[in-house]
């Protein structure tokens, strides 16, 4: 396969993957594009992509499909449902997963792809809906080490992809990073409620913060948001949800306690119990300033 020529698919076109999309488009791939609400696609067939009737479609005329839907019901269907990827994909193509989804999912699509001697890779992204559209995603992937080479200029059209191990890695190294992120958010939310309440200006005690050892990429992206009261996603709520239950049930699994995990997991519950769950992950600051009695 000629990397420069290789036809590329792409399924789900949202926040994530409609910058994705254009990144791949316009490096010069040829480009066919599904989303199942048809609106989506219309950006990306003005500027020349090929637009498919459903993932069967696209992976006939794809030698790499990508797809970056929600959950690992989303991409089970689009790849192995009645008119889903499977149905149509030719010998020796390989399927990269980018969505973030259960390890054991994406073990379970791989042997379903290697009876029709395709091939996955599991590439969930972090770095939001920014590093999406500015082709900066840290991609962790997982599959065949070959299989990752061949597709690895296409991944850099994206972001930095690191290869993290066999089929599952990319998605086992991915909840980690969620692990991670909600820790580093739990402790902006705090800060930021007790500076408010100690009459210090938050703009501040972010300026004074985000170049020494307390910065991150959340204090950095996020922080402003919250002071701003700009709640819009991002990365939803819902989303974050869906992370932390693959997390949890992976660590309970492998028996792996993660108290801090589970306690943020609960507060992010009660954002959704107040209807909020399509407000961008920044709204954990808001429960910490009811505790705080902001
Ligand atoms: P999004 O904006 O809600 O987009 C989801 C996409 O998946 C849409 O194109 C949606 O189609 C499609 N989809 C969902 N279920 C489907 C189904 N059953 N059949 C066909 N298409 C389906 O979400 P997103 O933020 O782009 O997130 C996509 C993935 O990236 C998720 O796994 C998420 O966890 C991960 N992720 C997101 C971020 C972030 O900051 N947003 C960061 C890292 C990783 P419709 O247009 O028809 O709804």
């Amino acid at each position: 396969m000629s990397t420069q020529k290789v036809r590329v698919g792409f399924i789900g076109l949202g926040i994530m993957g409609g910058p994705m999309a254009g990144h791949i488009l316009g490096a010069g791939y040829p480009l066919c594009v599904y989303n199942r609400t048809a609106s989506r696609v219309e950006e990306l067939a003005s500027r020349g992509a090929r637009v498919g009737a459903s993932p069967a479609e696209v992976a006939a005329e794809a030698e790499v499909v990508i797809t970056m839907v929600s959950d690992s019901p989303d991409v089970e269907k689009v790849i192995g449902g009645s008119e889903g990827v499977f149905k149509a994909i030719r010998p020796d193509s390989v399927v990269v997963d980018m969505s973030t989804i259960s390890p054991e999912v994406e073990r379970d699509l791989s042997k379903l792809l290697q009876s029709k001697q395709c091939h996955l890779v599991d590439a969930p992204v972090s770095g939001g809906d920014v590093g999406a559209r500015n082709a900066s995603l840290a991609i962790m992937a997982g599959g065949e080490r070959e299989i990752f080479e061949r597709v690895k200029p296409l991944l850099e059209v994206m972001g930095q992809p690191t290869y993290c191990g066999s089929v599952g890695c990319g998605q086992l190294t991915k909840l980690c990073n969620q692990i991670l992120v909600v820790m580093t958010l739990l402790g902006i939310s705090e800060a930021l409620a007790y500076a408010r309440k100690n009459d210090l200006d938050p703009r501040v005690m972010v300026e004074a913060t985000q170049g020494g050892a307390a910065g991150s990429w959340q204090l950095s992206n996020l922080a402003s948001k919250i002071i701003d009261r700009d709640f819009a996603p991002g990365f939803m709520v819902d989303l974050m949800d869906k992370d932390l239950r693959l997390v949890l049930e992976s660590a309970e699994t492998s028996g792996v306690p993660l108290p801090g995990t589970f306690l943020v997991a609960g507060l992010f519950k009660e954002i959704q119990a107040q209807g909020r769950g399509r407000e961008g992950t920044q709204a954990l600051a808001k429960v910490l300033e009811a505790m705080a009695g902001l």
